[in-house]
Order: C-alpha cells, then structure tokens, then sequence
C-alpha cells in the first residue's frame, strides 16, 4: 500500500447526504474539498439503508427516494470536482505546526487542510462480523469483509457468506477473476435485488459458481491462511468447503469509530457544536449532519443542509484569512454563477 499525499481547503469526513451537500456550500464560496468515506459508493444512509425509500420532506421536492435525492446532490455539487476517496476510513486527525489539519485515512491516504468538516452521520458503517470462532486470526489475510481491490482475489478460490445485495453482486462481480466462487446462504430465499438473485440462479445453472444452503460453522486453515470452511446443513450434515478466501456479506452496523478519538467534545456519543457556525470544541472543525449536537438538534437532512451552509461561511475565513466573504446569490451574482459553470 503506497501512501498519497494531498493538500486542499477542506476535508469532508462523510459522503452522506449532508456531506455532500457540505461540497456545495464551499463550492459556491470558491473552497475545493476532499471527501473520505468508508462505503463504497457515496450516498451514506440514503444509499445504504433506503435508496428505494420516498422522503417526503425534502425542501421543493415532494417526493424523492434515497437514491434519487443522492443522485442529485451529486449533480448538483459536480461543478465544484469534489474528489472523492471511498471505501476510506479516516482514521487519525493531527494538528500540524503550519495550522492545518492532517487527516490519515485507513488506505494510506493522508490530506492537509485547514479545515475539516466531520459529516460522519450515525458514524462509520461496520461490518457484522459472524460469530465464529476464531475468525480474527484470519482477518485481513483470507477473510475480508469489504472489497477493496477485485484483482487481489484473481486465481483464488473465495467463499462468498450472506443474501443480500453485497454478497450477491460480489459473487457475480468477482465471479470471472476467481479461479470458484461458492456463495453460502443459511436458506433458499435473498434480500438482495431480484435482478441479481436471477443473474446469479443462471450462472449456478451454468455451473459457473456454486451454491450451498448453509451455516458457516467453523473455520480451517493455519498462520492466517484459511484452506476451508466448515459448513453444516439439516440436511447435509456438516462438510468441509475448501477455499482460499471467505468473504462474509452480513450487513452494517453503525459505530462513532475513529472519530471519537479526534479529541472533539461529546455529548452521548454525538458531537457537540455551536449554532452559529457548527464548530466543534476544536478550532477549524466542523460536525455537521447527524454526527452533531446543539440543543433543539433534529436528526432531518434539511437541517444537516443549513449547517452546511453557515459552517462554509466560517471555513471561508480560516482558509483565506486576508479575505472579505460577501454575502451573494446564486440568482444574481455573476461570481457565483461562474463558479457554477452556468455563466
Ligand atoms: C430508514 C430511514 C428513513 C429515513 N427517512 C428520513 C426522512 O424521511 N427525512 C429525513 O430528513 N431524514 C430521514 N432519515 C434520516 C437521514 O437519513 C439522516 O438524517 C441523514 O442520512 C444524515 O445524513 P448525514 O450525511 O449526516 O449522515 P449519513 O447519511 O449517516 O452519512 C454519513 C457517512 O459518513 C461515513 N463515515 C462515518 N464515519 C466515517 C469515518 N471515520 N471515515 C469515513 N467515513 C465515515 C459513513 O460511511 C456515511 O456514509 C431516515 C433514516 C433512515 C435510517
């Protein structure tokens, strides 16, 4: 793993709704930032836990579904070229003698900015680990629980555990780089998306990847290197499956992780900030969204959208010090319509 090196205005930790909404409030104001987030894909709950849902109490929009509304916050904050470093945990935050912020994340990245806006929603979403034993001698060699790197599992034969839609589109992504993909599910039904479920029924059809109804119940393998998984059915009994890599799909929970460690204020696992610019107890950091607290806090994404927008008025001014911020609209200003590309 090689480390990366950037310096920007502003580091965004959470490419949730309010992150990214985050993107276009600096955006507007003229600051570039740099997004991390864990999950592979940006959106934060609205993607992972209800992209099919209808929110109904959007400003203007009277019905848009999760995955709808991320899509376009996205378009809209596409103008500012936000970059974007997902399936990245921040991890460590560090006070530099230059005044800026340096933010490390899990994957080697490490970014300098003056300011850092922590949208880390209900916090980092975390892999279920499944209740066997012995799993973390494996962890990190042969069992994963994310994918970061389809090229790293070419020629291996994996395990795939779990119904919903990361075990089944891991099994057909990663299905022509192994050398065997065996997807593992206690019972004949999946959560994940028909349309998947069929890809993959076709493909066992087709003898290209294998299908056990199953419990995971143990694991075998030495020094980290797994060379099977015990499985046990009702009606097959118990069985070694022979495999390089086991890949367990059993969810998300959501955990504060890393970021209670930043030695930011707490106040029952949230961060407490002001209501005037959304800072937290340590100068240059912002917490906006649900990560945040303030008394009267409702946990709404248009109130992570007004945090968003006065917390960029105050990062304005601790990354251009020497300038005046002029209050304009996107209707009327012609500065802000260019930067909008409209203009
Ligand atoms: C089922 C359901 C229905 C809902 N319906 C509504 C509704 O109708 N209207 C409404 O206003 N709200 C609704 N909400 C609430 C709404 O989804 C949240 O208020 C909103 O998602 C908060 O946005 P956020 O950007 O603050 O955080 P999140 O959406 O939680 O995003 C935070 C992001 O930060 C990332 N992150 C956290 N820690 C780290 C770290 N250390 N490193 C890297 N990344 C990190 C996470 O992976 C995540 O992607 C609903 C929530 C649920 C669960």
């Amino acid at each position: 793993m090689t480390e990366q090196r950037v310096t920007t205005d502003v580091v965004i930790v959470g490419a949730g709704p309010v992150g990214l909404f985050a993107i276009f409030e600096l955006g507007l104001l003229g600051l570039k930032a740099h997004v991390v987030d864990i999950l592979d894909k940006p959106g934060g709950q609205c993607a992972e836990l209800y992209p099919e849902k209808p929110i109904y109490d959007i400003p203007a929009l009277p019905v848009v579904s999760g995955g709808e509304l991320v899509e376009r916050l996205m378009t809209q904050a596409e103008p500012f070229e936000p970059v974007f470093h997902l399936g990245h945990m921040a991890e460590k935050l560090e006070k530099l003698d230059n005044g800026n912020w340096l933010l490390t994340t899990d994957y080697g990245m490490v970014l300098e900015a003056p300011v850092i806006v922590v949208a880390a929603g209900g916090g980092s979403f975390m892999p279920k680990k499944p209740p066997i034993a012995g799993i973390d001698a494996f962890e990190g060699n042969s069992v994963f629980y994310a994918v970061r790197k389809m090229e790293a599992f070419r020629g291996k034969h994996l395990v795939v555990a779990g119904g919903g839609d990361s075990a089944l589109d891991w099994t057909l992504n990663l299905q022509p780089v192994a050398a065997s993909v065996t997807l593992v599910h206690r019972r004949v039904d999946f959560r994940a998306a028909p349309d998947s479920v069929e890809k993959m029924r076709a493909m066992v059809e087709a003898g290209k990847i294998n299908f056990r109804i199953a419990q995971i119940s143990g694991l075998e393998g030495e020094g980290g290197q797994l060379t099977g998984v015990k499985l046990k059915s009702p009606e097959e009994g118990e069985w070694v499956e022979p495999c390089d890599i086991l890949l367990p799909f059993y969810g998300l929970t959501m955990k504060m992780g890393p970021i209670a460690d930043f030695g930011l204020n707490l106040h029952e696992n949230h961060i407490a900030v002001d209501t005037e610019k959304f800072e937290t107890s340590v100068p240059q950091i912002f917490a906006i969204g649900d990560i945040n607290t303030y008394p009267g806090k409702l946990k709404l994404i248009l109130s992570g959208f007004h945090e968003a927008a006065l917390m960029a008025q105050q990062a304005f001014r601790y990354v251009h010090p020497d300038k005046k911020l002029r209050f304009q609209y996107t209707t009327s200003s012609s500065e802000l319509q260019q930067r909008l590309k409209v203009a």
